[in-house]
């Protein structure tokens, strides 16, 4: 039985019915091309990046966007939500790596230290680029969260800074979530190495950091905002540096990122070892690869657009209460860890409420909140405390969430892309998930 179906079972409201749910209703109704959505605005307009030229204009609230612009995509086509024929468990491609840990000739202690993190196998990632960034080569990885890319190239940056201990490394990420994935990602790797790393964030007080960043750090992880600010105020800087990696750097541009990226990289050193990742490679990234890399080695571990795993389905709402027909799939018993989309900061604060209010345990996680209200929210929420957490893309972008069972889109996301990186919050792990949006 599909999950098309289920939402209807003892469900007095008229809108959630079958023929909204199945693919072949949705697809006559909205034609191929998904007729229904055109003309609905996909993109929210904003100038493209402000040009900031130097470090004096960063005092904003870190880990924001600098504007709100879109990336141009295509227009949203509802039909592309919905994937019914393909069964939620069905078996995963299996990936025949080339390569063991053994064959990258790690130091003792490195090969001790990914044996310990319980890695055996290479994933595709991994096995495809360690070799190129253990040569020093410029990397552009194309993959997405859940891939293992973090320690695709944190693997091999330890290894140069275990062999030149003078080494630093900075890692850009988009958000302040996914740069305390990868410090956390670096430590696991690195017990009793004696390396340090330092996050640099914003929503947390600066001064802490600036004394870290007194001492040496082998890695510096930090979002963009931060970690300009730090060097206008003379905390940081990156003149020695050789290496970068920029991770998620299609969602950095997306963000607005772009100038602040160019400043960085402009006063590294010359001599750069580059690794970019990226889940797409639009005209917009291919500009950058050619602007920020040399000859760099392209990998890419895309097979699909969306997991195999992620069953989707649309419910059309027919004026109904949106809140209401989200009520209604959270009461149901296999709604057990539902990641819900918004489109606005305020709207996704105001529908936690919401949901709270009518006995629905959520939290509700957005660039409004504080570093530390955001932390306490995913807690609750990979806890199982919390049964819902209502997020913006923003903030959600990289998570890695275990047994997440569903994704609904509350809001239509803005793009094919936006979509897909929300409903890859579930469906990880080789486990099977839902994505349900709701369309007007
Ligand atoms: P990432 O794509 O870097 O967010 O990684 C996703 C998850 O895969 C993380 O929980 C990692 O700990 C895990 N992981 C990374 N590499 C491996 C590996 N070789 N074997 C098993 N798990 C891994």
């Amino acid at each position: 039985m599909s999950i098309s179906s289920r939402p209807q079972r003892g469900r007095a409201g008229g809108a959630v019915r079958s023929s909204h749910y199945s693919r072949s209703a949705s697809s006559r109704r909205h034609g191929a091309s998904g007729a229904r959505t055109q003309g609905r605005p996909t993109h929210h307009g904003g100038a493209r990046t402000r040009s900031r030229g130097g470090y004096n204009s960063s005092r904003r609230a870190q880990g924001r966007p600098q504007q709100r612009g879109r990336r141009k995509d295509a227009p949203i086509d509802i039909s592309r939500f919905i994937n019914e024929n393909v069964a939620p468990n069905a078996t995963p491609d299996v990936y025949e790596p080339i390569h063991t840990f053994s064959d990258f000739a790690l130091l003792p202690q490195l090969a001790q230290a990914v044996a310990h993190k319980g890695y055996v196998t290479p994933t595709p990632i991994q096995d495809k680029t360690i070799p190129h960034i253990l040569r020093g080569c410029d990397i552009v990885g194309l993959a997405n969260t859940g891939s293992g890319k973090t320690a695709a190239f944190l693997i091999p940056l330890i290894q140069k800074l275990l062999l030149v201990p003078d080494e630093q490394i900075l890692v850009l990420a988009p958000t302040r979530e996914l740069a305390l994935q990868i410090e956390e990602e670096f430590v696991g790797l690195t017990r009793s190495l004696r390396l340090h790393s330092v996050v640099l964030v914003g929503g947390m007080p600066i001064g802490p950091q600036m004394r870290r960043l007194r001492s040496h750090n082998h890695l510096i992880v930090g979002t963009p905002g931060r970690v300009m600010d730090l060097m206008e105020r003379r905390s940081l800087s990156l003149a020695h540096t050789k290496t970068v990696v920029l991770d998620e750097a299609d969602r950095m541009l997306d963000m607005g990122f772009i100038g602040d990226m160019r400043t960085i990289l402009a006063t590294m050193s010359q001599s750069r070892h580059t690794l970019f990742f990226s889940a797409t490679l639009s005209k917009e990234i291919e500009k950058l690869v050619h602007e920020f890399l040399c000859d760099p080695v392209t990998v890419s571990v895309r097979t699909r657009d969306t997991s195999k795993n992620v069953h989707q389905s649309v419910i059309k709402v027919n004026g109904r209460d949106k809140v209401d027909i989200l009520h209604e799939l959270l009461v149901q018993k296999d709604f057990g860890k539902v990641i819900v989309f918004g489109r606005t900061k305020h709207g996704v604060e105001k529908l936690s409420r919401l949901l709270s209010k009518r006995g629905i345990k959520s939290e509700s996680i957005h660039g409004n909140k504080t570093h530390n209200q955001r932390v306490r929210s995913l807690e609750a929420f990979k806890r199982g405390r919390a049964q819902a957490l209502i997020a913006t893309d923003v903030a959600a972008r990289g998570l890695d969430i275990p047994n997440v069972s569903h994704v609904i889109n509350f809001d239509l996301p803005g793009t094919h892309d936006d979509y897909i990186h929300r409903i890859g919050r579930t469906g990880r792990a080789d486990k099977s998930g839902f994505a349900i949006t709701l369309v007007d």
